[in-house]
Parts: C-alpha cells; sequence; structure tokens
C-alpha cells in the first residue's frame, strides 16, 4: 500500500483552500490553545487553527441574531437566491470541496465527491422550497371566521455535526434554515475543521453576491466546550446536533432546560434481513457497499446481518470471497474502495469489538480484522473489513461500532428475524433482501422494522435528499433534509380572523 507523504498533503491541502477562498495560515505549528487537524490518509498534523473561546462562541451568536432580525423580513423566495448561489459556488468548487474531505475525512475520491453532490441536491430543493413553505387554511366552527395557519422564521440556528459528513450535514441544515429565513452557527468536529471553513468561505461569498447579512453564517471551532457554550445560550432557538449517542445525552438536557428546540441525529446499529428468496447478487453487490464502504464510518452502515439459516452459509462464503479482493489504502488512489479509520480510537473500538465478540461472545472470525502494514503506518489506521458469525446477539452486537464490522446472525422464521432486527437500542436504517412482496410489506409496516428508514432490495446506507433523514430510539428521532423536514427551521402561527359584526365564542360559549 503506498502512501502520500503528509508534505504533499499539506501541499494539497494549501492549494485546495486557497481554491476555496480560505484565508488560513496552513504554516501554523498546533501550539496552546490549537486545534491540531491531522488527515488520517499519513496519521500526521497538517496545520493547527486556533480554537475559539466560549466567549467568541456568544459574539459569533449575538451577530447572528442581529443577522437574523434582517433576514427574517426578506420575502422567502428572495432568501431562496442566496441558496441557489451557495449551490452555484458548490458546483464549481465541487472537485476541490470533494478532495479536500477526502483528505481531513478519509472518504475515498467518489464519496468526497458523492457528499458534495449531496449538499448541491439540498441547495436545489431548498431554492424550491424557498416558494413552498406555506400552511393550511383550517375550516372555523363559527361563522364569518377565518383560520389559518403561517410558519414564520425560528431564530439562530446551532449546528454540531459529526466527523464523518463533514459537510453535507451542514448544507442539509443550512440550506433549509437560509430560505425558513434563520441564521446558523455551525460547531464542526473538531477533526474536520478545514473543510468547515471552506463552506463558510463559500456560504460568505453567496452571502456577498446577493446581499444577504455576512453574519447569516458562521463556524466556531473547537471541541465539546465549545459545543456546549452554543448549548446553553438561550438566543439559539434550535440546536441541530449529529453524533453519538453519548453527546446527544450530554446535549439533550441542556437544551431541554432552557425549553429550547432540539433537532438529534444520533448514532445507528444497521441491520439487513436477507430472505430464502433474495436475490444473492444483488444483495451481496448491497451488502458489501453499506458494510465496508466509507470503512463501515457512516451513520447507516451496515453493522448486522440476519440471514435464514438456509442461505447463511452460501452467503457468508460469498461476500468473505468479496471482502478478500476489497482495494484497500490512500483514498485518493482511484482504484481504492475502502480508505483508513479516522484515528487511534477508532482502531482501538474496532479491535476491542472483534475481540469481545470472538471471546467469550463466541463468534467465529470469518474474514478481515487485521491492520493493513501493521505499525508501518504510524498513526494511520487501514483496517481489513471484518464479518463475524455469531451464535445470538450479545451486548458488544447490540452496540455501534463505527468501523467496517459486519456480524452475521442467522434465523428460523421471518417473526424472529423481525424481532432480532429490532431488539437493538437504536433505530436509524434498516434493510430487507427479499422477492417476496409479503414479507417486503411486512418490513416497511407498523409491526415490521422499527428504524425512520427501512429499504428493500438495498443496503441501508446511501439516503436521497428528497426523503427526511433520521431514526427513531436511541437514534432520537430528529429529521433532517427533504419531505417536511423544513418544519424543524420555523415557528407556526395559527390566525383566526373574525369578518363578521358579530363575536361568537368556539365550543358556543355564552359570555353575556
Ligand atoms: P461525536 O459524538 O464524538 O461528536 C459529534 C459532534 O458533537 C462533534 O462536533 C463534537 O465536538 C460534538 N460534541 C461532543 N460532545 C459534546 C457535548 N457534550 N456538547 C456539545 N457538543 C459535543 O461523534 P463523531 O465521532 O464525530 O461521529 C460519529 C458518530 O456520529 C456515530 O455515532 C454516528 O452514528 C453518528 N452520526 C449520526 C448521524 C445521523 O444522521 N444519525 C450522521 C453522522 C454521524
Amino acid at each position: 500500500m503506498s502512501l502520500p507523504t503528509t508534505s504533499d498533503l499539506h501541499r494539497r491541502v494549501t492549494e485546495l483552500l486557497t481554491q476555496l477562498g480560505v484565508d488560513i495560515d496552513t504554516g501554523r505549528k498546533a501550539g496552546a490553545g490549537d486545534i491540531a487537524l491531522r488527515s488520517p490518509i499519513t496519521g500526521a498534523v497538517l496545520t493547527g487553527v486556533p480554537a475559539d473561546t466560549p466567549a467568541d462562541v456568544r459574539d459569533s451568536i449575538g451577530r447572528a441574531h442581529d443577522a437574523f432580525r434582517a433576514w427574517r423580513t426578506v420575502p422567502a423566495p428572495v432568501r431562496g437566491q442566496l441558496v441557489r448561489e451557495l449551490g452555484e459556488l458548490l458546483r464549481t468548487h465541487k472537485q476541490a470541496l470533494g478532495e479536500l474531505v477526502s483528505i481531513e475525512a478519509g472518504k475515498i475520491r467518489s464519496e468526497g465527491l458523492g457528499e458534495v453532490q449531496e449538499m448541491i441536491d439540498i441547495c436545489d430543493l431548498a431554492v424550491g422550497l424557498s416558494r413552498q413553505l406555506h400552511g393550511l387554511t383550517i375550516a372555523s366552527e363559527r361563522p364569518g371566521h377565518r383560520m389559518m395557519e403561517q410558519w414564520h422564521p425560528l431564530g439562530v440556528v446551532g449546528i454540531i455535526s459529526a466527523f464523518n459528513f463533514p459537510v453535507a450535514v451542514w448544507s442539509w441544515n443550512a440550506a433549509l434554515a437560509f430560505v425558513c429565513g434563520d441564521a446558523v452557527v455551525w460547531k464542526p468536529s473538531d477533526k474536520t475543521v478545514l473543510t468547515a471553513l471552506a463552506c463558510q468561505a463559500l456560504a460568505a461569498e453567496a452571502a456577498r453576491r446577493v446581499g444577504a447579512p455576512d453574519q447569516i453564517s458562521s463556524v466556531v471551532v473547537g471541541g465539546p466546550e465549545i459545543g456546549a457554550a452554543l448549548v446553553d445560550d438561550d438566543r439559539v432557538a434550535l440546536i441541530s446536533a449529529t453524533g453519538s449517542t453519548r453527546m446527544g445525552r450530554a446535549v439533550a438536557p441542556r437544551v431541554s432546560a432552557r425549553f429550547g428546540r432540539l433537532l438529534l441525529e444520533l448514532g445507528g446499529n444497521n441491520a439487513a434481513i436477507v430472505a430464502p428468496s433474495a436475490d444473492l447478487d444483488l444483495a451481496v453487490r448491497g451488502i458489501v457497499f453499506s458494510a465496508a464502504g466509507t470503512a463501515g464510518q457512516r451513520c447507516t452502515s451496515l453493522r448486522r446481518i440476519i440471514v435464514h439459516r438456509t442461505i447463511a452459509d452460501e452467503l457468508v462464503e460469498r461476500l468473505a470471497k468479496a471482502y478478500r479482493t476489497l482495494p484497500i489504502g490512500s483514498p485518493l488512489d482511484p482504484r481504492t474502495l475502502v480508505g483508513p479509520l479516522i484515528d487511534h480510537a477508532a482502531y482501538e473500538g474496532f479491535r476491542a469489538a472483534i475481540s469481545a465478540a470472538t471471546g467469550a461472545d463466541g463468534g467465529e472470525l470469518i474474514v478481515g480484522g487485521g491492520r493493513v502494514g501493521g505499525d508501518e503506518h504510524g498513526e494511520a489506521y487501514y483496517v481489513e473489513p471484518a464479518i463475524v458469525r455469531m451464535r445470538g446477539q450479545t451486548a458488544i452486537v447490540r452496540a455501534e461500532t463505527f468501523a467496517p464490522l459486519l456480524y452475521v446472525l442467522a434465523y428460523d422464521d421471518f417473526d424472529e428475524a423481525i424481532a432480532l432486527h429490532n431488539d437493538v437500542p437504536q433505530g436509524l436504517s434498516s434493510s430487507i433482501f427479499t422477492t417476496d412482496v409479503r414479507e417486503a410489506e411486512r418490513f416497511m409496516a407498523a409491526d415490521g422494522s422499527d428504524c425512520g428508514i427501512a429499504n428493500v432490495n438495498i443496503g441501508p446506507s446511501g439516503a436521497e435528499i428528497g426523503g427526511a433523514f433520521g431514526g427513531e430510539k436511541e437514534t432520537v428521532g430528529g429529521r433532517e433534509s427533504g419531505s417536511d423536514a423544513w418544519k424543524n427551521y420555523m415557528r407556526r402561527t395559527t390566525n383566526t380572523v373574525n369578518y363578521s359584526s358579530g363575536l361568537p365564542l368556539a365550543q358556543g360559549v355564552e359570555f353575556v
């Protein structure tokens, strides 16, 4: 496996940031008070970026609040022009931003570009939406009265995002927030600050072009304590936070304590049921992409297969064969399908889960699990995606391990498959491979999958922007991107207008 050198990456990052309009000193050493930014490709520090303080966060929120007060009275279709410009800039800079995503988050080139395409798609959706933020007209029980709903801008939206979708998740939130009349303050993962600064430069340019307030979009840099400053500030009307369940447990009570609005997108433990009638060629392709793609570091990555016992051996054998030929290496090499884990902690989590599953839990390691190149690559962690065949759904299988580790469980009866499927704390995405229409429909029915996303004959990962994205149970129930997710970013008023000369009271109440 040949990797670029850290100085090659550093030079390339400097070029890309210049192209994207980011003005920072990439020669800065990571000193005290700085975030040390690494590329998982080599594991070495690329540059230091100064971290913000809680006081800086409060200043950003204050400026965003001023921007909101001006922006909320701009007609929504005019606000849409900001997002149209942002979409155009993203089209122009798709290659550069996609490559920066690959360098900073370790995604293979095609997935880095796919992430930017997802940003363009949500911009397109939001521009159309800017002419469709409509409420209902409701029949009044009182004569000469009319009732209606209006949707109004909400305020400042605080976005907290995870490392694994370093740019798309911001855009899901920001594109909708901007057309809804809100301002945005974004705290990206402290592992992916450069891509965030690039998005911010593009948003600032879009704002300049259309004459929107320049503080409509801002970025604050730091770790959980900087996220907490955003979470605790009652000028932030909505906190939209994406990340681990651990993060959600810390954030939710703090936002609730001040009666703020909360949109949480937390961890998943996504499964695929493979039924006896499944098209196995299609299932194998769908499973390998969902489980090993993005090195298992998607919230929707496939982590469990629940396969009918009669086809379990054949499926496992075919998957193992496919896994053995997966090209692992630098995500910048166009032949690579599996890039690096984000860092040492992710590698430790991968190894610990395999040990637990194959130790006391009695699982059998079918393929993978090793570190490619051993210690040769220092702080860069490339692993062979692993499959472990389990006898039961033990505690380690029920936990999310954010790495390419796929557990296989067998079932005999379809009800048992659904029960196993749902017997985990998380509820993000799910899928079934079957050609039996009864099984497919049952899987999507009320007593089927309990997840926010339930797919048939595709894996659980790779959602489109048009649908509402999110999960249930410990994934928590927030919905982002398409469908009616925009309602999270607005407040609703119900208006009743009396155009008669009488004053009839609702429910026939008399008061004279
Ligand atoms: P993480 O929870 O470690 O961090 C996510 C973000 O939360 C970061 O910006 C982090 O700095 C911030 N944060 C952490 N603790 C905080 C606190 N106490 N207060 C305020 N902010 C805090 O997650 P990660 O390792 O970056 O990403 C991987 C996790 O994210 C996985 O669990 C994955 O399933 C989940 N994820 C979920 C979705 C989804 O849509 N459901 C999407 C992407 C990632």
